[in-house]
């Protein structure tokens, strides 16, 4: 089912009791929220556990900001998605375009990686969204298009109900520049077409798109008016409680 939803995705930031005192903060004020409006938060790995405990009994979900495209073994410094069920999870973020550009994630290594998220009962947010060069270039519908295509065709049509696509064009996370509401939309109507093409009008219609770029709570309101945007996938300002809620609070 189609779900509005905010996510926070904390990146490589806070200690673990800064983490803890966010998540509690968060919690605290998840209460203003409507009903229908899903949270979620996604510390570091190192916070997750901690974190699990504070989200308990509460509306909160928890999620990784990436997972090992191996199931276990001898692969040094990895985390299992078993690992992240067993630590309270109940999400990953996969293919963020940090991880695509530092990290040399392809969409190959990210069909590996979501195939195991989803057998291990996990929700995937996959992030998707062109840099800067090729919304220059007038290429963006493209490379989104393939990127959704290459990573959610070796998928079926029952697992997309497990799937958020997060679109996140690369020019706007953490530079101050958001995408216009229109530039988003037109956006997330091209990958619903995409996906009808070829999981049907109905499965399109139930996938949550979400926009991540420099959201705030003087943007959401207009981004999350748009009819194919459900949400958002939220960096800097997912660090402070009152800003990711009233992030939250703008639908
Ligand atoms: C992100 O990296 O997922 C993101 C959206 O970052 P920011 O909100 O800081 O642009």
């Amino acid at each position: 089912m189609r779900k509005k939803i905010v996510a926070g995705n904390w990146k490589m930031n806070t200690t673990v009791a800064e983490g803890v005192a966010l998540a509690k903060a968060v919690v605290e004020r998840s209460a203003e929220v409507p009903e229908g409006v899903d949270l979620i938060v996604a510390p570091p790995f190192t916070h997750l556990v901690s974190v699990a405990e504070v989200l308990k009994g509460s509306k909160v979900g928890l999620s990784a900001q990436n997972c090992a495209n191996k199931a276990k073994g001898a692969y040094t410094g990895e985390v299992s998605v078993d690992m992240l069920v067993s630590a309270g999870c109940g999400w990953t973020i996969l293919g963020h375009s940090e991880r695509r550009q530092y990290y040399g994630e392809t969409d190959a290594l990210l069909v590996e990686k979501v195939r195991l998220a989803l057998d291990a009962g996990l929700g995937v947010i996959l992030c998707v969204g062109e840099n800067l060069d090729e919304r220059e270039a007038g290429r963006h519908f493209e490379v989104v298009t393939e990127q959704t295509k290459a990573v959610l065709f070796n998928f079926t049509a029952e697992e997309m109900a497990k799937i958020v696509i997060a679109y996140e064009p690369v020019w706007a996370i953490g530079t101050g520049k958001t995408a216009t509401a229109a530039q988003a939309e037109e956006i997330h109507e091209c990958i619903r077409k995409v996906l009808a093409q070829k999981f049907g009008q109905a499965v399109a219609d139930d996938t949550t798109i979400l926009y991540g770029g420099s959201c705030k709570p003087s943007n959401a309101k207009e981004l999350f008016a748009q009819p194919d945007i459900d949400g958002g996938l939220i960096g800097g300002a997912a660090l402070k409680a009152d800003d990711f809620i009233g992030i939250a609070l703008s639908f």
